[in-house]
């Protein structure tokens, strides 16, 4: 089991089931659901930034 942390909302999610993921720059991102992976996908770099505090 292996677990990352969703860039947008701070949860953590388990990759080996996880149905939202977006590759982004050589990196693949793991999210809790699709409304997170929608919004990381119009602004990675927002989330990606490391003054971003992911939240709820
Ligand atoms: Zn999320």
């Amino acid at each position: 089991m292996s677990i990352a942390i969703d860039p947008v909302c701070g949860m953590e999610v388990e990759t080996t089931i996880a149905q939202n993921t977006f590759e982004y720059e050589g990196t693949v991102y793991y999210f809790c659901g699709k409304g997170c992976r929608l919004e990381f996908e119009e602004d990675p770099q927002h989330y990606l930034d490391p003054g971003y505090e992911p939240s709820m």
